[in-house]
């Protein structure tokens, strides 16, 4: 699993990866930082997947994610047309 981690250096935050190499930053507040390193965290775990309806790339969230937006959509659609 990917690890990212706030580090501050002297009066600013950034935000180093899983290699510890400064990936985003400097910030000023901790806040900041730590809502960055969320957002790193949460596109590490993104991959490219091919959905099992339509066979298009997409970015899934993970393996609980097989579809592509728009399918996930018309499946809604579907279960309420039946
Ligand atoms: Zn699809």
């Amino acid at each position: 699993m990917a690890k990212f981690e706030v580090i501050g250096c002297g009066v600013s935050y950034m935000v180093a990866g899983p290699d510890g190499t400064q990936v985003g930053g400097p910030y000023y507040n901790h806040d900041q930082a730590e809502n960055a390193r969320e957002d790193f965290e949460r596109s590490a775990k993104m991959k490219k997947r091919r959905c099992m309806t339509c066979d298009d790339l997409f970015m899934s969230e993970g393996a609980h994610n097989r579809m592509c937006d728009p399918c996930r959509g018309n499946r809604n659609i579907f279960e309420g047309a039946v």
